[in-house]
């Protein structure tokens, strides 16, 4: 399988967009043509443990791998997480359902991708005869960084850098990086919101000069943000996993179409979930769930994607985005893969924020899609109710897609479609504002959040959260986004 640049010109090995992360004109790599997931094949694939079944995704884009190693690496990727299954649903009401991304390392969805990049990385840069030090440089909205500094520290050949907005994560995602272990890592927050940061990082990516500088050192570039499709590849497999898992249980006929709701940033995650309808799983609809930057949204409703709007710090931090990356991989497709008109779209969006399609793609878009968003208080209220009904307690990204979900609920009542919601972070990611939502109590301390809330939910904490109160602080630099090449330079040299 090869992979073609969203902007044209560049055909590459999986191995390689994997390992360059991004395309020399700024463009992101898609497959040539989706490869197809069989009705045999999908027989086969009930059958199948949780990596078993992501190795069968994963193969399928990237055939030069041998799939006896992508399938130990999966395994030991997904023997990281808590419990036995790596991506759980819970039956939340009758046909709806919560998919639970949260098991990994980090607490957070991007586990289930950045556990097994590194390996796809390592050994993409074997396939490609790489034998410079590799720098993976990530900008974070506060959870990919931490799940990349875990997942790659004291990889053999390989340093992590990871910048993050100032005052743009939660004080848990912050803490979580500060403490990070390994020899391998740096940790540098940037002053302005996550933007900014991604913004300072693509363009580190894009400069002549600065690759010519790291080459110099013998240090070559990667990304681990989920433009990189090593990012995108594993989340597409937990797709497949729900829905072969509602077949296995007798929740849905094999071949009955379903809906998911994704708590939506970056686009990426929703991005897989397109990808896996484009391979033929039966999906029907993909509800974009927003918070307060509801950027998402309103393109959906309009075609119009327009970043000119006040940028809310919300209480779900990871979708504090207004330049949602992975949209260009839809646009791409919705445009007939038309490269030039695509890369035209882009540059309109970086001179002016803003870029328009046709009434024609919007509505081609509309067929798959629908977007929503949660204020600070329907979220609460989502989050609220679901606990009184139910019970169950969920993250504030996840408590956004729920009220995009029941909104959705209100204006179908007819529609027996089932709904799985996808989950994306533990509870205590967010102690405080969980706390709140659930039990009208606010508290200042983080810990003490975790506290109470273990007393309200009796939910269990997660080891790698409980640990954090004691760990020391490693990382602690502030700098300005237009210095982060210094940054990176006086890593690299150290
Ligand atoms: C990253 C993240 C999101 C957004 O995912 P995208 O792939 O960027 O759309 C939502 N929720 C949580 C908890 C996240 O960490």
């Amino acid at each position: 399988m090869k992979f073609i640049s969203t902007r044209g010109g560049e055909k590459v090995t999986g191995a390689k967009a994997i390992v360059q992360g991004l395309s020399a004109n700024g463009g992101l790599f898609v497959p040539e043509k989706f490869p197809e997931v069989t009705a045999e094949e999908f027989v086969e694939m009930l059958g199948m443990s949780y990596p078993e079944r992501a190795t069968k995704i994963l193969i399928k884009y990237l055939d030069e791998y041998d799939e006896k190693e992508l399938l130990s690496a999966c395994e030991a990727a997904y023997a990281k997480f808590e419990g036995s299954d790596p991506a759980p649903l819970v039956r939340l009401d009758d046909g709806v359902y919560i998919l639970e991304l949260f098991h990994g390392p980090t607490c957070a969805f991007k586990d289930m991708a950045l556990t097994v990049l590194p390996y796809l990385l390592r050994k993409g840069c074997d396939l490609c005869g790489i034998t410079q030090e590799i720098l993976v440089l990530v900008a974070t909205s506060g959870d990919t960084g931490k799940a990349a500094l875990e997942g790659f520290k004291d990889a053999d050949g390989i340093k992590i850098m990871v910048f993050y907005p100032n005052d743009g994560v939660s004080k848990m995602q912050k803490l979580q990086m500060c403490t990070q272990e390994g020899k391998n890592v740096g940790v540098v927050a940037v002053k302005g919101n996550f933007d900014d940061c991604q913004t300072a990082v693509k363009e580190i990516f894009s400069s002549v000069e600065y690759n010519k500088i790291l080459a110099e050192n013998n240090v070559l570039l990667s990304s681990a943000n989920s433009i990189n499709f090593g990012r995108l590849a594993p989340q597409i497999a937990y797709y497949f996993s729900a829905y072969l898992d509602l077949v296995s249980s007798n929740q849905i006929e094999q071949g009955e179409e379903i809906d998911f709701t994704v708590p939506t940033g970056n686009f990426g995650n929703i991005l897989a979930a397109y990808y896996a309808k484009k391979m033929g799983l039966p999906i029907r609809r993909l509800h974009c769930a927003s918070n307060l930057n509801k950027v998402l949204t309103d393109f959906l409703q309009t075609g119009v994607y327009d970043i000119h709007r006040e940028f809310y710090k919300t209480t779900s931090p990871s979708m504090d985005i207004l330049i949602s990356s992975n949209l260009e991989r839809l646009i791409f497709e919705i445009s007939g893969r038309d490269a030039k008109l695509t890369a035209k779209r882009m540059a309109e969006l970086k001179k002016d924020g803003k870029y328009e399609i046709t009434e024609e793609e919007r509505l081609k878009i509309a067929e798959t899609f629908d977007g929503g968003f949660a204020d600070e208080e329907a979220c609460v209220e989502a989050m609220y109710d679901v606990f009184v009904d139910t019970g169950y307690t969920m993250d504030t990204h996840t408590g956004c897609a729920m009220k995009v979900a029941v909104d959705w609920f209100e204006k179908n009542k007819k529609d027996e479609t089932k709904m799985v919601i996808v989950s994306t972070a533990n509870p205590y990611k967010f102690p405080q504002d969980v706390l709140y939502a659930v039990t009208g109590n606010d508290v200042k301390d983080s810990f003490k959040g975790v506290k109470r809330l273990h007393a309200a939910t009796a939910m269990a904490v997660p080891k790698c959260l409980k640990e954090l109160r004691d760990k020391p602080v490693r990382f602690g630099k502030t700098a300005d986004r237009k210095k982060l090449f210094d940054e990176v330079l006086a890593f690299v040299k150290n």
